[in-house]
């Protein structure tokens, strides 16, 4: 399964329990920036061993959005088609003795914690299972409780040199034995995850540093198995702009929302590959110069903060520079499937999101109710609208005409005529809107009519 695989092979490994929201999306990028960028692999990964909160909805959920991004991947695997690996794992280390059955019910652990709390212990297991006589665990059992089982950690010192936070040194001895195994007889995530990683021949496993106490323990158990332990570098979680936690906003920040809302993929791209490193951020038009300019060694170690006004600018930029021949099947999808180059050529400067498009496709199409303050003044104007053809040089012989007849100028001149033929007070140059509104439409805006 792994021949084909071309190191470095990193991994995504998202649960299928939820929508991919952008901190999800930054540990993807980073990992697929890191693959891409040295010849490597990325493997995607559905950790769906929590059979019921895990659905197949979710993980057709997390594809599509990958493939909006354009984040292909090499080889996609489902946790829960890989028991057999699993189990064959867990026997070698129940032979082994490293792993140990307990009896515990989630309240006497509670219980458990709040008094080596209240003694100002640490809140460590206590390994009460691992000193239960066969006796002892058969009445358990018996009685009708049913194991659960946990890892038994060695005593030494961890360490790792981490490619974001550099030396990092664990000391075991303050962790709790993890559990790998819940009573009803299913692996959580800790056990399956280095298996897979070590039969993938995954060589990098980069990921949030709300991971990084999970590493210490897995780098125990790669070792206890025998297996080549990976590469490893947590890279710190995203706050808000004002530094809150992201989840409280991750509604919001839903990627298919993102995608639904209009936002181009490559506006996401240029913000998330560069949040918290050393490199501007800016619009990268393609994913390739995100890959070349891409360098690990860039990410900072502190908060990076997202700002959902900096996409949204990102955004705009990258649709001011995007031609028209990229964005007509969209404009297509969006109902403009009239829509021709001289009118994306107008928008575009004005255009935050491409949706945005069809308010100034209605501002050129009509109908729309034209703001008239002073009908005297635009009625004149009206009648001084030049004859077809129009072309961009139109709106200037019509203004400097107007302005003949009337005196107005600047503002005075240009925003009343702005306001009736758009009903806005800012948009688009009228230079480029006027041919596209043509003289009908103009006409009969100039006087008050919607239009
Ligand atoms: N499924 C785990 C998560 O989403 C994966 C962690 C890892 O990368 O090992 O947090």
């Amino acid at each position: 399964m792994t021949a084909m695989l071309t190191p470095p092979v990193v991994r995504f490994a998202p649960s299928p329990t939820g929508s991919l929201h952008v901190g999800n999306l930054r540990g993807a990028l980073i990992n697929w920036l890191y693959a891409k960028s040295a010849g490597g692999s990325f493997i995607l990964r559905m950790d769906d061993t929590d059979a019921e909160r895990s659905t197949t909805a979710f993980a057709d959920g997390i594809e599509a959005d990958l493939r909006w991004l354009g984040l292909d991947w090499e080889l996609l695997v489902r946790q829960s088609n890989r028991t057999e690996s699993h189990n064959a794992a867990i026997d070698r280390l129940r032979a082994m003795g490293r792993i140990y059955a307990c009896y515990e019910t989630p309240e006497e652990l509670t219980t458990k914690r709040g008094l080596q709390l209240a003694q100002g212990k640490p809140p460590v297991y206590d390994r009460a299972g691992l000193n239960l006589s066969d006796d002892e665990r058969a009445k358990l059992e018996a009685d009708g409780h049913n194991p659960h089982w946990r890892f038994l950690l060695g005593q030494e010192e961890v360490r790792w040199d981490d490619l974001i936070r550099g030396q990092v040194h664990y000391d075991a001895g303050s962790l709790s034995d993890p559990v790998v195994i819940r009573s009803d007889g299913t692996p959580l995530y800790m056990l399956p995850s280095v298996v897979d990683d070590m039969e993938m021949g995954v060589t990098h496993v980069i990921r949030g540093e709300d991971h990084v106490a999970n590493t210490a323990e897995q780098v125990q158990i790669f070792q206890a198995l025998d297996g080549d332990v990976p590469v490893f570098g947590h890279f710190p979680l995203l706050a808000g702009s004002e530094g809150e936690g992201l989840s409280k906003r991750l509604g919001s920040l839903a990627l298919k929302d993102l995608r639904d809302e209009g936002f181009e993929p490559m506006a996401l791209m240029s913000l998330v590959a560069r949040l918290g490193t050393s490199d501007n951020i800016e619009p990268v038009a393609d994913l390739s110069e995100l890959v070349s300019t891409f360098d690990i060694s860039h990410f900072s170690r502190g908060t990076a903060k997202f700002d959902p006004r900096e996409l949204r600018r990102l955004n705009g930029k990258l649709l001011h520079d995007t031609p028209f021949d990229q964005v007509v099947a969209r404009l297509g999808d969006l109902g403009l499937g009239e829509a021709d180059e001289a009118f994306w050529n107008t928008v575009r400067p004005n255009l935050e999101l491409l949706p945005d498009s069809l308010i100034l496709w209605k501002v050129i199409h009509g109908p729309i109710k034209p703001v008239c303050d002073d009908l005297d003044f635009t009625q004149k104007a009206a009648d001084l609208l030049p004859a077809a053809p129009w072309d961009i040089d139109t709106w200037k012989q019509w203004t400097a005409a107007v302005k003949d007849a009337t005196g107005a100028k600047g503002k005075v001149l240009f925003l009343p005529l702005r306001l009736a033929l758009t009903g806005l007070d800012h948009g688009p140059e009228m230079k480029n809107l006027l041919p596209l509104i043509g003289p009908e439409r103009a006409k009969a805006r100039l006087r008050g009519e919607a239009a």
